[in-house]
């Protein structure tokens, strides 16, 4: 693509758009039947360290003659470089416009992606609403957490995966191999064929009428072929479960540049806010001797010297003291660091501290969330002062002198007694530090960093009101 070698020159960060990194899949396309292109509407960086994509990335190039390649959002100098040249959106390891791909697959992570979604599309050059795209045009699917609630943007996607992907997404791409072998595909086709796959919604089969407030009044599928409800998937074993152990290794930065290596799925607690302790269910853990096996292949094809235990809430892993034994035992003597982020206070023990010593990480999250009991509990989030203080004296009897503490603003039924508890409990983690008699060289740091509550849908506070502007800034 000659423009593009052009452009290259004029944007910032020009290795966000050429791909051709270790480990990234090519193929060869006259062997290839179907070409998938699997956007994620951020940046490389960020996209580059979201574990889904790269286990659906890894899991959709295992069939042989499907080729799935990934695009992420241009940053605005290339865009406006990529209009001016008349470059469509590509995708990274063919420079081919995705416009000309089978599917076009977007992973929705957080409400605040849409627009950046949306305008990939028109990027492309596709129509935005699948309405307006013709027969011809690829099939636009849309899946991660959001699409749990895909009424919001159901009219720019042809069909959502509901649920997992790694399994559903390998059946759909056979689908449509099949229909395009046997010469019975057409879009429409395809798709009622596709709604009586588990964990597929198509919104065009569905007549959905709504209340005056946007909420949804009926919901009735039009054809009697159709299910009436739409159950998400779930891969049920982690251990036989495809995951990636060919990581790609970015030519630059990226948020999580290290290898991610997923313990466990779902989360144990019910904290009434978070949407991936809810459809994240249920718990699936990983064996420690898988988890071991994995670290190594990713290690072997890599050369990360950084493995970061992935999770929702590490320190629920059943298997975390052997898993950790085992890794330590390998990682220890090749200098290779091993991190476990996603601690929580009240499931820290001494054995864990010990753990985290050997692993040189150097400081400790904890998320509170809210300063004051009365609203832990009222947020479920099953956490005493006294959880917390315990979990800090471990880590400082242990040398950590850094902790952070995360918080949240605007959370139901919050006061402002509540808010200033997050002061008296960060407060209360320094005088802990000085209470000791033996404490670490280093002075100690606590960050204390508040976001703002977000009422996420499938979650107890769905319809619970978020601040405004106005109220978080004055908080
Ligand atoms: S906030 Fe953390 S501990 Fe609570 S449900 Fe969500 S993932 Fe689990």
């Amino acid at each position: 693509m000659q423009n593009l070698s052009t452009i290259l020159k004029s944007v910032s960060k020009p290795g966000r758009y050429t791909g051709g990194e270790f480990g990234q899949i090519i193929k060869d396309k006259k062997k290839v039947n179907l070409r998938i292109a699997f956007c994620f509407p951020d940046t490389y960086e960020i996209g580059m360290s979201n574990l889904g994509v790269r286990i659906l990335y890894g899991a959709l190039n295992q069939i042989e003659d499907v080729w799935c390649e990934r695009v992420y959002a241009p940053w605005p100098d290339m865009e406006e470089k990529m209009k001016e040249y008349n470059i469509p959106l590509y995708a990274l390891e063919s420079k081919d416009p995705i416009k000309d791909f089978d599917i076009i697959a977007t992973s929705l992570q957080y409400e605040l992606c849409y627009t950046t979604a949306v305008n990939m599309i028109k990027l492309a050059g596709l129509p935005l609403y699948a309405r307006d795209r013709g027969e011809d045009a690829p099939v636009l699917l849309a899946g991660g957490p959001c699409a749990y609630n895909a009424e919001p943007v159901a009219d720019f996607y042809d069909i959502f995966s509901i649920g997992e992907g790694e399994e559903a997404l390998p059946e759909l791409a056979e689908l449509m191999k099949k229909m395009k072998r046997n010469g019975t595909y057409t879009k429409s086709a395809f798709l009622r064929e596709a709604s009586h796959l588990k964990g597929f919604y198509v919104p065009s089969l569905y007549d959905v009428k709504y209340n005056e407030d946007g909420t949804i009044k009926s919901f009735e599928p039009m054809f009697d072929d159709v299910p009436k409800k739409v159950e998400k998937r779930i891969v049920s074993d982690l251990n036989t479960s495809y995951f990636p152990t060919k990581p790609i290794v970015p030519f630059i930065e990226t948020v999580h540049d290290r290898i991610m290596l997923e313990t466990f799925r779902g989360c144990i607690r019910g904290c009434r806010f978070c949407q991936a302790g809810m459809v994240f269910r249920p718990v699936r853990e990983k064996s420690a001797e898988v988890l071991n096996a994995q670290a190594k292949e990713m290690f072997e094809n890599s050369g990360y010297n950084e493995i970061s235990l992935t999770s929702l809430s590490i320190s629920d892993y059943s298997c975390l003291t052997q898993a950790t034994d085992l890794l330590l035992e390998w990682t220890n003597p090749k200098k290779i660091n091993l991190s476990l982020p996603s601690l929580r206070a009240d499931s820290f023990t001494k054995e864990l501290m010990e753990k985290i010593s050997t692993v040189r990480q150097s400081g400790l999250t904890f998320a509170p969330e809210a300063g004051t009991q009365r609203l832990r509990d009222a947020i479920n989030k099953n956490l005493y002062e006294s959880d917390l203080m315990n979990a800090v004296r471990l880590a400082f009897e242990g040398g950590k002198s850094m902790v952070k503490l995360y918080f949240m603003n605007g959370l139901p039924t919050e006061t402002y007694e509540d808010i200033e508890g997050i002061s008296v409990l960060a407060k209360h983690v320094v005088d802990e530090f000085y209470k000791m008699p033996v404490r670490p060289k280093k002075p100690v740091s606590v960050t204390v960093s508040v976001s703002c509550f977000v009422p996420k849908p499938h979650t107890p506070f769905q319809w619970e009101p978020q601040n405004s502007l106005e109220e978080l800034c004055e908080k």
